[in-house]
């Protein structure tokens, strides 16, 4: 099996105060870059917008509480690692939540080709509040709708995980670690492997319900390493960008 190379960046950290005791419990917002074996530099999501960089908060985006430096930016991040907005050739757009579209803006120019399921693209084209055109449609862009699970290449394949919103999709990409399952917000946070419960205000919750299952068992029967959307304890022991993915010694699903 050909095998990929993954590198995950960090961009930032969001996190809302709890009304008990005032905490915030930030979360990581991730992307991840591929460059395949077939020589093709492929970035999953953008992350926060600019506007959050060394802001409180998210606003007028979300009322979330941000911690974004200007490193934390994607396109400083792909700078890290020698890659330029116009080198990408591929943006993967797993959903159009604000933080994790957030800086789409950034590929407008480059004219990048963004591939995203065409349930996710139909409910954003039509109005859906949570896919803030601001943010998603950009000019330039071009969306390129699929359906369901799509192979980019050997090794590298887009997985339809619908739940936390309608047509969201998560990756699956081998490494020479081991297979990777970039989970996104199918499977946010550690916490939902446990409970197999999720949010209600998420798009589809019977739904979501069903991928868990559905990527708990394949992470499962494959030995993939699971990677969640915003889990802090779990990122803070990975190594981001610019060093390369490498799976923990002892599995920290
Ligand atoms: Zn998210």
């Amino acid at each position: 099996m050909p095998t990929h190379d993954l590198f995950l960046l960090h961009l930032g950290r969001i996190g809302r105060p709890d009304p008990a005791t005032g905490r915030i419990p930030w979360a990581p917002v991730p992307s991840y870059l591929i460059r395949t074996v077939g020589g093709k530099t492929v970035l999953i999501d953008t992350g926060n917008p600019a506007s959050t960089i060394g802001a409180e908060t998210a606003q007028p985006w979300s009322d979330h509480r941000v911690d974004v430096r200007p490193e934390d930016d994607v396109v400083a991040r792909l700078a890290q690692i020698d890659l330029r907005p116009e080198d990408v050739d591929l943006l993967v757009s797993t959903h159009f939540d604000w933080d994790h579209c957030g800086r789409h803006d950034a590929f407008g120019p480059a004219g990048t080709e963004s591939l995203v399921q065409r349930r996710q693209l139909s409910v954003a084209r039509g109005g859906d509040p949570r896919a803030i055109r601001a943010l998603w449609d950009i000019p330039g862009i071009r969306y390129t709708a699929v359906d369901g699970d799509t192979e980019i290449e050997p090794g590298l394949r887009l997985l339809d995980t619908p739940g936390h919103a309608h047509g969201h999709q998560s990756v699956w990409v081998e490494t020479a670690e081991g297979p990777v399952l970039l989970a996104i917000d199918a499977v946010a946070r550690r916490i939902n492997l446990v409970t197999r419960e999720v949010p209600n205000w998420y798009a589809d919750p019977p739904e979501a319900v069903r991928t868990i299952a559905r990527l708990a068992a394949l992470a499962e029967e494959t030995g993939a390493y699971l990677i969640h959307g915003h889990e802090t304890s779990q990122w803070d022991a990975l190594p981001h960008s610019p060093a390369p993915f490498r799976r923990p010694e002892q599995s920290a699903n």
